[in-house]
């Protein structure tokens, strides 16, 4: 699949990374907007009209998540981070901060071009169109009747459960932080206690993924959250 003209902005002030990614989104049909500073950048953002951003968060001007914030008060462009690998809170804070995806410095090809995919049809998908029987594997999740059938079998899930799975179906191929999702499924006061999560979502590995030890959909990513594969 090509990037079909998808207008991307770069803001990223590495002039060899930015080159780097550039080249690899050009290749593939997308066409690229740059920017070197995070002032800059939202300049970019609010003329260019991206349909997607590729944000370095350690910028020289300005914190990417400042960044971040500033773009989420008026707009729901998918943002992937990139981010160093000794930059492991910010990755998170950035994903908190409303940020969809992530990638770690060094990455290669394939992996920045999947992530560009993957956000790229997310936003295909306009908000409230989703399917009201969602599939996955051999699931199916009839959100309108909070029925969950694997390999054709009613499963029962508990009301934590399908509360998890029916957030992580709404946010299905973005990562959900672990904060996140403790506030979404338990509530407000809960965001620290993220070991029912561990404990949730082995449970529902057990009941939906063929192979709960080595899951295909319901996937960890590690220090950071869980995310629906679809
Ligand atoms: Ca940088």
């Amino acid at each position: 699949m090509s990037l079909a003209a998808a207008r991307i902005l770069l803001i990223e002030d590495d002039a060899v990374i930015r080159g780097f990614v550039r080249e690899s989104l050009q290749t593939e049909g997308g066409e690229v907007f740059e920017a070197d500073t995070g002032a800059r950048g939202l300049i970019e953002a609010a003329t260019r009209q991206p349909a997607l951003l590729i944000l370095d968060l350690g910028l020289p001007d300005r914190d990417g998540l400042d960044v971040i914030r500033d773009i989420r008060s008026w707009s729901q462009l998918p943002i992937i981070v990139l981010s160093a690998r000794t930059q492991e809170t910010a990755k998170v804070a950035a994903l908190d901060a409303g940020a969809d995806d992530y990638l770690i410095k060094p990455f290669g090809v394939p992996e920045l071009l999947a992530r560009v995919r993957a956000q790229l049809r997310r936003a295909a998908v306009p908000a409230g169109a989703a399917e009201a029987v969602f599939r996955f594997g051999s699931n199916e999740v009839d959100l309108a009747q909070r029925r969950v059938l694997h390999a054709g079998e009613e499963v029962h899930l508990t009301q934590l459960e399908y509360r998890l799975l029916a957030t992580l179906i709404r946010e299905q191929g973005r990562v959900v932080t672990h904060r996140q999702l403790m506030q979404e499924v338990w509530g407000p006061g809960y965001a620290e206690r993220t070991h029912y999560l561990r404990i949730y979502m082995k449970q529902l590995r057990e009941k939906l993924e063929d192979n709960p030890a080595q899951p295909a959909f319901l996937l960890t990513e590690t220090g950071v959250g869980y995310r629906l594969q679809a």
